[in-house]
């Protein structure tokens, strides 16, 4: 006779993964993932969580699906060609995953993503292709205190990396001096950027998005169920000789990074609600000084000067969000000079304007200083405009 019926031994969908002695099903499920790209990487990672089943998933990309991405690209078809990456992706990981709530954003993940997404994730996995996007990332997940797991091929080669809140070293202290000559290069050119990247064509095969998107996904597992990981570390696997092999890095005692906002505030408000000097009032009396600084998130061009004609345009918009090819004055196609703020004191003639109206993203953090303390101030009112679905409750992680 048995000892059980076969009613009674619980059979779902996750139960060969509770049969793993540490796997905790309800903590992955409750786990709120950034996915930021939906390119090679991002498919991959996708998959395996979706699989996994994670429920909590906001995915992030800018870009429209290719021919040439099917070959690499598991959640997208050929009838999918021209539809933006993020939106094919979040349905596809529904058709895997029934209840999730997987909320697509069609946006740069550096230019026009809020530090408040950043804030809403438990953990934030990158498939990405260029440094610029995960410098920034790096910023982000340290300023509001997230851990992240990056990936990067190339070839049939790739590295995984696994970077915690507030330890170093992070991603900009692995930074050599070629990868800042590349960085410098891609942020210069006054400014402005140029329309088509250079970076974004890199030969890669699905072979090795696979291996390596399965370990970051593996790391975000283990992370969430506190097993060791790859933190401050890099895994690299060689497919051209079955090498592999873990990577020290050394942390930069200049390294930028280093900064975690110290206080949050959460303002119920949306940010079409505050106007900049609204906000900065609000923070004089919070931190009880007069003299206080309001910082954005990243620099904003302001104006466009030409020095040839003395025209001046208003801007207002993120570096980097706008085209080299604008920048030339309507009087002979002089290239105009960028002028850029990066926060309020108190006196600017735009302080009247809504952060809405400051070319920042929704749904962002604006950090207000005095000598002896800081605030950052998130405009949950924006939480529903951007998360979608994914706004819906809290972390219920522990
Ligand atoms: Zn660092
Ligand atoms: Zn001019």
């Amino acid at each position: 006779m048995e000892a059980f019926s076969r009613s009674e031994i619980r059979e779902d969908r996750y139960s060969r993964l509770r049969l793993i002695p540490w796997w905790d099903q309800a903590r992955i499920k409750a786990c709120r993932v950034l996915v930021i790209g939906a390119g090679a990487l991002g498919n991959e990672i996708l998959k395996n969580m979706a699989l996994l089943g994670f429920q909590r998933v906001v995915v992030v990309d800018l870009d429209r699906i290719e021919l040439s991405n099917l070959s690499r690209t598991v959640l997208y078809r050929a009838e999918d060609v021209g539809e933006q990456k993020a939106l094919t992706a979040a349905r596809a990981y529904r058709s895997l995953a029934e209840d999730a709530l997987v909320q697509p954003i069609v946006a740069h993940a550096v230019h026009d993503c809020g530090l408040g997404i950043f804030e809403w994730a438990d953990l934030i996995l990158a498939g990405l292709d260029n440094r610029e996007a995960r410098l920034w990332i790096n910023r982000a997940a340290w300023k509001v205190g997230r851990p992240w797991v990056d990936g990067a091929i190339e070839g049939i080669n790739g590295v995984v990396r696994v970077f915690l809140p507030g330890r170093a070293p992070c991603y900009e202290c692995t930074l050599g001096e070629v990868d800042w000559a590349i960085l410098e290069k891609r942020m210069s050119c006054n400014l402005l950027a140029h329309s088509s990247e250079a970076e974004g064509k890199v030969p890669t095969t699905p072979t090795i998005s696979s291996i390596i998107a399965g370990i970051q996904v593996q790391e975000a597992v283990k992370l969430l169920h506190g097993l060791p990981t790859l933190a401050s570390r890099g895994y690299v696997f060689e497919g051209l000789n079955h090498t592999s092999y873990v990577v020290e890095y050394t942390e930069n005692p200049d390294c930028m990074s280093h900064y975690t906002i110290p206080e949050l505030v959460r303002l119920p408000e949306s940010s079409v609600e505050w106007t900049v000097e609204q906000l900065w009032h609000r923070a004089q009396l919070e931190l009880g000084r007069a003299e206080v600084t309001l910082e954005f998130s990243r620099d904003v061009i302001w104006r466009l000067v030409c020095p040839r004609c003395g025209t001046v345009e208003e801007r207002f918009a993120a570096v980097g969000s706008v085209l080299y090819d604008e920048g030339a004055c309507s009087c002979d196609g002089q290239q105009r000079v960028v002028e850029t703020i990066h926060g309020y004191t108190g006196s600017e003639a735009w302080g009247c304007r809504r952060l809405t109206e400051l070319g920042l993203p929704l749904l962002d953090i604006y950090v207000a200083r005095s000598a002896e303390r800081e605030i950052g101030y998130l405009p949950e009112g924006d939480r529903e405009a951007v998360l979608g679905v994914a706004a819906a409750e809290g972390s219920t992680l522990a």
